[in-house]
């Protein structure tokens, strides 16, 4: 590994994870939110029109790579229940503040994430790259964690308009970082969007299964890929010591 100069990371599950009741208290305090804003509503109606519009929304972002928002979806609900709402209404934007809130008190930093970043600050230009619809929910997470001074690069998908394995993303983190592709690692938990993607736009993948090798709740995305064809012959770690003497190996 000693022609690498930078690294990339995934957020979600790579550097920090969420506790198993993060989406359902999300979705509590997303509903309390908009019942304060004065809409009216059925519960479980409206949680199952909310679950089909975002599904719906995001597997048309999978598809053509363009990030999509919590709030197509929100208000596509409330209209499906005769709600009169657009997704510009403040009342959306302040109940997609109201649900991101839950992760703030649920995420929490996968072991030794801190010790390992600050090994490897200075050695390496780092940059962080994660697919997440609502930019600034990543970067209060980043702040509260006290990730975001060790990153020379912070690039969010729900920001950038595009989202992983969409090359342009790729492309975007390799010009920050300032390197060739080929000099760069990119470090995530998912298959498709960062061993893939990574591998697709020439950068050099490791796959991190702390969390699928720790059984633990894959949120916000449910892991959707085999571990199939896409894995084969890409460096595995299961924790920061792992990486670490991965990348003393030349
Ligand atoms: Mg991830």
């Amino acid at each position: 590994m000693n022609q690498i100069k930078a690294i990339g990371f995934d957020l979600f599950n790579t550097l920090i994870t969420a506790d198993p009741g993060a989406l359902s208290e999300a979705m509590q305090r997303l509903t309390t939110s908009l019942e304060e804003s004065g809409f009216q509503f059925e519960a479980e109606p409206f949680r199952k029109a909310y679950r089909e519009a975002a599904i719906r929304f995001v597997t048309e972002s999978k598809a053509n790579g363009r990030e999509t928002h919590n709030r197509f979806w929100i208000s596509e609900a409330l209209i499906s229940l005769g709600q009169k709402v657009t997704p510009g209404d403040p009342s959306i934007a302040k109940a997609v503040e109201a649900y991101f809130s839950a992760f703030f008190d649920y995420c929490r930093l996968i072991p030794k994430t801190l010790e390992m970043l600050e090994q490897l600050q200075g050695r390496y230009r780092l940059g962080l790259l994660s697919n997440f619809t609502h930019a600034p929910a990543v970067e209060g997470l980043l702040d509260q964690f006290g990730l975001a001074p060790f990153f020379e690069t912070i690039l969010v998908s729900g920001e950038i308009g595009y989202r992983k394995p969409h090359p342009l993303v790729f492309e975007m983190l390799v010009n920050n970082l300032g390197f060739e592709s080929y000099q760069i690692l990119y470090v995530g938990d998912s298959l498709d969007p960062d061993v893939l993607g990574a591998t697709q736009s020439g950068l050099r993948p490791v796959w991190m299964t702390y969390v699928r090798d720790n059984r633990l709740p894959s949120i916000p995305v449910p892991p959707s890929e085999s571990d199939g064809i896409l894995s084969q012959g890409v460096p595995r770690v299961s924790d920061w010591e792992a990486f670490l003497s991965l990348l003393q190996q030349s």
